[in-house]
């Protein structure tokens, strides 16, 4: 099947002109978290003045963590208003509220108002390395829809599109399969305004009504539906889910192991006037709440464990998806950078393909952190009996195992030889890191690939037999 799939699978974006030099997100980040011990309590208590009010916010039991210094630069909106949140707050706010506030402020946050992909933007995902990666996500839910028993109405929903450019190659490279295509609704759920905007162009869409956010994609003909969450999006109907690097832009609390138990690190504004990370005299609510994500991990990971990074909504959504999927039948397919452990300190902010401190100019840079691929798991199974898990694997292993390696080999018949170098570095991109699983080995100017640190795990119906390629 899926060698039909990969013959019949057609292509009318051209080849991505160059794949240039550019980061890719995941590494290590420089700013080692909170590791060094923390200085002894801090014994200043503040008074803050407001017209009309006098505010007292004792500080006198947080831990300094004095990594995080940064430059001062003035302030924008946005650390205005988290400065005003931390100040009416009466202390610090977890990492999480700072991480959510940061991408996704509905005035000024990071991927609110403008397009940040790209060698123009701050950081380059999969879809735009090349459209293999689009076309091969499609050969992946065409076999799925193939066990779903070929259902005449889909939801197709992607969340955090980006520019849509995953599912532009998506609908291009099914386009052979009618019934597929013509089965399909596809709803975008995404927070940002521009970036919804840049999808409507790059779907080829045109407006169905002014005021309902739906239109139809020229491309292949098929509604699209906008939406701010997955709960927006109706139910009842079969559901395929795609999530690529999205639950990487979910918000994290970050606890450490104190004498005191696991406390947790926060967004705090120092004297100076700076943002700073302190820790929490004792366990807040969360770390108590969420600190039982570690009870899914081995006594001798636990053990070992001195920082922890736990995203309730990452557990949340997945719990969402494993419903739907559970009730309505078809899958979801997660793939984003990550491991398959339990996540110590890995936030990291990427402004113009560079890390940078993840407390300077919030706005101006992604938050990223490394997915927690055993919490999807355990929350999709928690949420629903009818659902299986499948995965992870590499990005590499996902993507050669559907045929990409088919997949390139054909695009290389027809293509001059600037198209042919751009496209053999676009694949390394995808499929490499350090070795070449599928192809020969890059030369020295090749990006470091996206091939193993990224991973791919599925969720899908009990009823349906295990998805391609993870059988
Ligand atoms: N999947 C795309 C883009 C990844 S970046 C790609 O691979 O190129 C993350 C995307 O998720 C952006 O489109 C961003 O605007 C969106 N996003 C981030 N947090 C969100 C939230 N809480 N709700 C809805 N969309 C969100």
């Amino acid at each position: 099947m899926l060698r039909k799939i990969l013959t019949q699978t057609s292509s009318r974006r051209l080849l991505s002109s160059s794949v240039p030099p550019l980061f890719s997100k995941p590494s290590i980040s420089p700013f080692s978290s909170a590791s060094s011990s923390p200085e002894p309590p801090s014994s200043e208590s503040i008074t803050v003045e407001q017209p009309g009010t006098t505010i007292s916010v004792d500080r006198s039991a947080l831990y300094n963590l004095p990594d995080h210094y940064h430059e001062s630069t003035p302030d924008s909106e946005l650390v205005k208003h988290l400065k005003s949140v931390i100040k009416f707050r009466g202390g610090p706010i977890s990492v999480a509220e700072y991480m959510e506030e940061v991408l996704t402020n509905p005035k000024a946050g990071f991927y609110m108002n403008r397009d940040v992909f790209g060698a123009q933007g701050d950081f380059i995902t999969s879809p735009e390395v090349s459209q293999m990666f689009g076309e091969m996500i499609g050969v992946w839910t065409v076999c799925l829809w193939e066990q779903m028993g070929r259902p005449e109405r889909v939801n197709l929903v992607e969340l955090g599109p980006g520019r849509g450019t995953l599912m532009a190659d998506l609908l291009r490279g099914t386009s052979k399969f009618r019934n597929f295509t013509e089965s399909l609704h596809i709803h975008l759920v995404e927070c940002s305004p521009a970036l919804q905007k840049l999808q409507h162009q790059n779907l080829k869409c045109t407006d169905e009504s002014s005021s309902e956010k739906k239109a139809i994609s020229s491309l292949a003909g098929t509604p699209v539906h906008w939406h701010a969450t997955l709960e927006e999006v109706p139910s009842g109907v079969p559901t395929i889910i795609i999530a690529h690097e999205f639950y990487d832009a979910l918000p994290v609390h970050q606890f450490q192991k104190t004498s005191r138990g696991w406390c947790e690190k926060m967004v705090d504004v120092g004297e100076d006037s700076k943002f700073r990370f302190v820790l929490s005299p004792q366990p807040t609510p969360a770390a108590l709440y969420l600190m039982k994500r570690c009870t899914w991990a081995t006594p001798e990971e636990r053990e070992k464990l001195e920082h922890v990074e736990i995203s309730p909504k990452s557990m949340d959504l997945t719990q969402e998806m494993a419903k739907r999927i559970g009730s309505d039948g078809g899958g979801a397919l997660i793939i984003d950078y990550g491991m398959n452990a339990i996540i110590s300190d890995s936030l990291q902010a990427i402004r113009k393909h560079k890390f940078v401190n993840i407390l300077d100019d919030p706005g101006s840079a992604d938050l990223s952190a490394y997915v927690d691929f055993p919490s999807i798991k355990h929350s999709a199974e928690e949420a629903s009996e009818n659902v299986s898990v499948h995965g992870p694997m590499t990005q590499s292993q996902f993507l050669g195992s559907l045929g990409i390696n088919f997949r390139v080999d054909a695009l290389l018949q027809n293509c001059n030889d600037e198209q042919a170098e751009s496209l053999r570095a676009g694949y390394w991109q995808l499929v490499g890191d350090g070795e070449a699983p599928f192809w020969e080995g890059p030369d020295e100017q090749t990006p470091i690939g996206m091939g193993t640190r990224y991973l791919a795990t599925a969720i899908v119906n009990k009823n349906q037999d295990i998805p391609a390629p993870f059988q």
